[in-house]
């Protein structure tokens, strides 16, 4: 495809570089020491914004005539079918991650709108639950018809997000180089309409290669925008325009099943107080455990070693994991700690993902 479909065209076209390009904000980088091993940091950020696996995550779209500010964001049933069907998509690639709607705003991690104009966006990752507390925010927003197939691959492209992925065409081993006089000509006009400083966070900066899911470059990724001719210099094979196949890529599903595999049908181990369990998974890995306190008292469960985990205990309920609290120590010289009150006959999951260790099996967890 070499140039652009005429106006009469655009109706029909799937061509995605007519159709407006999303506008998520950065993900928030935690600050890291000067002086931080690079591969240390190189592994924090490849997994910071992913979600322990097994978390279930509850969407909830605004539903009042009071929400939204200079516009509504409630939206009609055949969009939220769009997204609904979106969230299957990813969930049917057998990931250990769940997927629920609920209808109570303060019950949901992921808060959807979908007020016009307002361009379409999610929050990455933890992002969601650390920057976005107030259950009156969304998370994610739909600025546009979702019942065509861009967008479809709308939906598809901001659950990316809340699942943790950032944009492809970001990539720093693409190796793309921008003509950036025409890139910025291009998004500052409609569909886009961007102001410059959009232009560069979302499209020319480049992420550290550590952010990105581990492809060398995918473009076909559902996480990679279309271009237009003549806003991409190298590879030159691009230079009359790119446009990613629709749907997810073999590669969008290798990475998402790679940081949210299935979860085992083998029941997890227990952790009880005063018994250490050594951890020797590698970086990026998980391991969970189940308790079953004895007493309903206040517990500490901690890691120890030079590691950099995440851990979150979520409490079991009629089969449905809930969140309790959680501990991130990735980049600081503390260990991951929690200290909660536990009940007597309830059951807790504890899961924990491994950043990075400074030697392998040479970190434990310990309940007391
Ligand atoms: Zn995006």
């Amino acid at each position: 495809m070499t140039r652009r479909p005429r106006k009469a065209e655009m109706d029909t076209a799937t061509d995605g570089y007519d159709k407006p390009s999303c506008t998520a904000p950065q993900a928030h980088l935690r600050p890291l020491p000067v002086d931080i091993d690079p591969r240390r940091a190189g592994f924090i950020r490849y997994n910071e914004k992913k979600w322990v696996n097994g978390t279930r995550l509850r969407y909830y779209f605004f539903d009042r005539n009071t929400d939204g500010i200079g516009g509504s964001w409630v939206g009609p049933e055949a969009q939220k079918a769009v997204v609904r069907d979106a969230f299957r998509t990813w969930k049917d690639l057998g990931i250990g991650l769940d997927f629920e709607e609920v209808r109570d705003r303060e019950d949901a991690e992921i808060r959807i709108g979908f007020m016009v104009g307002d361009g379409s966006w999610s929050y990455v990752g933890r992002d969601l639950v650390e920057f976005v507390t107030d259950p009156n925010r969304r998370t994610m927003n739909f600025g546009w018809d979702l019942t065509t197939p861009h967008g479809r691959d709308t939906a598809l492209h901001e659950i990316g997000h809340t699942l943790g992925a950032p944009h492809e065409h970001q990539n720093p081993n693409a190796g793309i180089v921008w003509n950036e006089a025409a890139v910025y000509d291009d998004f500052r006009g409609p569909p886009n309409n961007w102001p410059d400083d959009q232009i560069e966070s979302n499209i020319l900066r480049k992420l550290s290669a550590a952010e990105v899911t581990g492809s060398d470059w995918d473009p076909n990724s559902i996480m990679h925008y279309s271009f237009g001719p003549g806003l991409i210099v190298h590879p030159t094979g691009y230079a009359g325009g790119l446009t990613p196949d629709p749907g997810l890529s073999p590669v969008d599903e290798e990475w998402v099943r790679r940081f949210y595999p299935p979860l085992e049908e083998a029941r997890d181990p227990e952790l009880r107080p005063f018994e250490s369990h050594r951890i020797t998974i590698g970086a990026g890995e998980q391991v969970n455990y189940t308790i079953h306190p004895q007493f309903t008292r206040d517990y500490t469960i901690q890691t120890f070693g030079a590691a950099d985990t995440v851990m979150v205990l979520f409490e079991t309920v009629d089969g449905e994991p809930w969140y309790v609290d959680g501990d991130d120590d990735g980049g600081t010289d503390f260990n991951a700690k929690l200290r909660l009150r536990l009940y007597r006959g309830r059951e807790y999951v504890l899961r924990l993902r491994l950043y990075y260790a400074d030697v392998a099996g040479d970190t434990a967890v310990f309940m007391w």
